[in-house]
C-alpha cells in the first residue's frame, strides 16, 4: 500500500510541485487548498500528467476546518502518514520592524504558524500510534535568527515562530519513526517569490521530498536547505 501525504496550500506554487513530486514518487497524495474549486483545477492539471490525487478544502487558517478535513479524511480510511506544512503568506515584505501592525500579525501567524499546528495536532497523533510519520515545514531562511535580517519583519517572526514549534513537535514525536523537519526553499519563482527569484519550484521541492520520504536512519530536529542543515 502506497503511503498517503497531505500538502497544505497546494493549488499553486512550491505545494503544487510538492504534490506533483509526491504523486510521481508513488504516494497517495491529498492535494489541499482553501478554494475548492482552485484545488479542483489543479488537480486537473496533475490528471492530465496522469497523476491522479485527491482533493481536500482546507483553510488553515479555520482551526475547526482543519477538524472537520480530518474526520473527512478518517471517515474515508484515509490515514496521513506525510504532511507537508506547506500553506504560507507574505504580507509585509519590505515593512519597517516597529512598524508592524498587530492584525497584519495575527494574519500571518494564522496561517504560517497556527496552520502548521492546526494540521500536525490533527494528524499526529495517528502517525505516533502507528509508529511512522514524516512531517515536512516548509520554513525560510527569513526565519533565521542567527542570520536575521530586517526583511519582512512580521513575516520573518512568523517563520522563526515555525522554526520553534517544529523543534517542540519533534520533541513530542519521539516515539517510533515519526521525524519532524524543517526546510527553507530558497528563494522561488511562484507568486509569493516573484518572476527574479533563482530558483524553480522544481528545484525548490527537492528537499522538500526528501524530508518526506527520509529512510529511518534520516534526521529529525532540524532545519534543511539542499538537503544539508542550517542554523535555527
Ligand atoms: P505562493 O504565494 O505562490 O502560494 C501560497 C500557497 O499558500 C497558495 O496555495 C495559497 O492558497 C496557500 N495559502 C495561503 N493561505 C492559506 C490558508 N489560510 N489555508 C490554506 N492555504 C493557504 O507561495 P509559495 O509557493 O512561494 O510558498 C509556499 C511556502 O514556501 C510558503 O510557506 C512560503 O513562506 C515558503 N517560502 C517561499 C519562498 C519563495 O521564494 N517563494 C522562499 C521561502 C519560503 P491561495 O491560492 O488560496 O491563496
Amino acid at each position: 500500500m502506497p503511503r498517503t501525504a497531505l500538502v497544505t496550500g497546494a493549488n499553486r506554487g512550491i505545494g503544487f510541485e510538492a504534490a506533483r513530486q509526491l504523486a510521481r514518487t508513488g504516494l497517495d497524495v491529498v492535494l489541499t487548498c482553501r478554494n475548492a474549486e482552485a484545488g479542483a483545477a489543479a488537480a486537473g492539471r496533475l490528471s492530465d500528467e496522469g497523476l491522479a490525487v485527491r482533493v481536500e478544502q482546507l483553510d488553515v487558517a479555520d482551526a475547526t476546518g482543519v477538524e472537520e478535513c480530518a474526520a473527512r479524511l478518517r471517515d474515508a480510511g484515509v490515514t496521513v502518514e506525510v504532511l507537508v506544512n506547506n500553506a504560507g503568506v507574505l504580507l509585509d515584505e519590505g515593512g519597517a520592524p516597529l512598524d508592524i501592525d498587530d492584525e497584519l500579525l495575527r494574519e500571518t501567524l494564522e496561517v504560517n504558524l497556527f496552520g502548521p499546528l492546526r494540521t500536525s495536532r490533527a494528524v499526529m497523533p495517528g502517525m505516533i500510534e502507528r509508529g511512522y510519520g514524516r512531517v515536512v515545514n516548509v520554513s525560510s531562511g527569513a526565519g533565521q535568527v542567527t542570520e536575521a535580517s530586517p526583511y519582512a519583519p512580521a513575516y520573518s517572526t512568523s517563520k522563526a515562530a515555525l522554526n520553534a514549534l517544529t523543534r517542540q513537535i519533534a520533541f513530542g514525536a519521539r516515539n517510533g519513526d515519526v521525524k519532524v523537519n524543517a526546510m527553507c526553499p530558497g528563494w522561488v519563482r511562484t507568486d509569493m517569490g516573484g518572476p527574479s527569484a533563482t530558483r524553480s519550484p522544481e528545484e525548490a521541492v527537492d528537499t522538500i521530498i526528501w524530508l518526506a520520504t527520509l529512510p529511518p536512519d534520516g534526521p529529525t530536529n532540524g532545519f534543511f536547505r539542499d538537503r544539508r542543515p542550517i542554523s535555527w
